[in-house]
């Protein structure tokens, strides 16, 4: 393949690219130290187990955490799996009269599903609506939270479809007001958006490797320890990170982690100004090409560099895909988007059905370029024109969509 017609990833929700740097602080891990850092009765084991406690600071310090605060995990999956379930099992082992876990609709599945499966063990999830600019009505959780005694929320930071950032320090004083748990998916919004995990006043917080420009396989889960929050884990074994999470530590994929979190520290403000420059420059290109564009959700309220965007004409998000083969984008979240069923995050927020199937995530990172924006808003503009053409050589209708109500 030529430079030219290289793919342009646009897809940075999904995934990010491993940064260099962090392939690099890796590398030794995998091939001359290999030790498990379980074995602390070697030297080499030693090295090991120091050289994931130098990342655990990393990640900490990236969330304003303490190291014994932080859990590896597999991902932010697990990690979201360990906080909601482990919480519940603890607290009812404990005898709690909460028995609420409330949560929002346009949750990440693995929170979504980890709550709606403590039905089965004697709780009462609750999915909030948010409003149609995807932020969540304080009053509605105030209502809710006043209802019923509640053990624990869930609200997202960064919504991984249309790229919404809620009010984590309102909510958090809200959900405290209230003696519940408050945990946080932060896997997208970790070097995005600033994150303190005093500010916000987060029991519990989840991150991903892979979505920090770190590999894949690797997350963390953060639990406060003043005041102490307790989790029944979610695994048996040899009780590795405080017995919360048995399995011995890939040793590479958390250096990598680190190493990710450290530059994310770093850097995360400078590349938040370059993103969303990049960003609102796509976008000018493709308002421009497409009259009647739609932006979803909130525009004040979104992280640097995400757009959700309708296209209009009565075409679908899998026709500008196919006429546009070159760019790397998706539907909406990478886990359900081979699903024909529009995005449940767009039905959220009440787009009309065909408007939410002609939408598209963007998702610009690190190591977009200006001209691959550039690139991506003429091809899938071009391939707009095209499905149009063919769409009304079908005969289909021409209807326009909704315009958000942030807009
Ligand atoms: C990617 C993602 C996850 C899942 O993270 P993994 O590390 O891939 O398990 C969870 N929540 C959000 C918001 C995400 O974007």
């Amino acid at each position: 393949m030529t430079r030219a017609n290289r793919p342009i990833y646009l897809d940075n929700h999904a995934t990010t690219p491993a940064d260099p740097r962090v392939l690099a602080a890796m590398r030794p891990w995998w091939e001359e130290n290999f030790a498990n850092p379980g074995s602390v009765e070697h030297e080499m084991g030693r090295a090991a187990e120091a050289a994931v406690a130098e990342a655990r600071a990393h990640v900490a310090e990236l969330i304003g955490a303490e190291p014994s605060e932080i859990l590896f995990t597999s991902g932010a999956t697990e990690a979201n799996n360990l906080a909601i379930k482990g919480a519940a099992r603890f607290a009812a082992a404990q005898g709690t009269e909460r028995r609420r876990v409330i949560t929002l609709a346009t949750e990440h599945k693995c929170v979504l599903e980890s709550v709606k499966d403590l039905k089965a063990e004697g709780f009462e999830p609750v999915i909030l609506p948010v409003r149609a600019d995807g932020l969540l009505d304080l009053t509605v959780l105030e209502a809710a939270l006043a209802e019923a005694p509640t053990l624990l929320v869930s609200v997202m930071a960064v919504n991984n479809e249309i790229g919404v950032v809620q009010d984590l320090e309102a909510i958090g004083a809200l959900v405290k007001h209230h003696g519940a748990l408050f945990h946080t998916d932060a896997a997208q919004a970790a070097g995005r958006i600033p994150l303190d995990v005093a500010e916000i006043r987060a029991d519990l917080l989840s991150l991903s490797g892979h979505k920090v420009y770190g590999p894949k396989g690797i997350g963390a889960l953060y639990v406060r320890r003043r005041p102490r929050v307790r989790l029944a884990p979610l695994f048996s074994g040899g009780g590795q990170e405080r017995g919360l999470r048995s399995g011995t530590l890939p040793a590479p994929l958390v250096v990598g982690f680190g190493e990710a979190c450290r530059i994310a520290a770093l850097e995360g403000p400078l590349d938040t100004g370059r993103i969303a420059g990049q960003r609102d420059r796509f976008r000018s290109a493709l308002e421009a090409a497409v009259p009647g564009l739609v932006v979803n959700g909130s525009t004040e309220a979104r992280v640097a560099g995400n757009l959700s965007v309708s296209f209009p004409g009565g075409v679908t998000a899998q026709d500008i895909m196919a006429a546009a083969p070159e760019v790397c984008v998706s539907t909406g979240s990478a886990c359900s988007s081979a699903e024909v069923e529009p995005s449940y995050v767009l039905q959220a927020l009440d787009l009309p059905p065909a408007q939410a199937r002609a939408t598209l995530r963007i998702g610009v990172g690190r190591f977009t370029s200006p001209l691959d924006v550039d690139r991506a808003a003429a091809a899938l503009a071009a391939a707009w024109r095209r499905a149009m053409e063919s769409s009304d050589s079908n005969g289909a209708s021409g209807d326009t969509p909704r315009t958000s109500a942030a807009e």
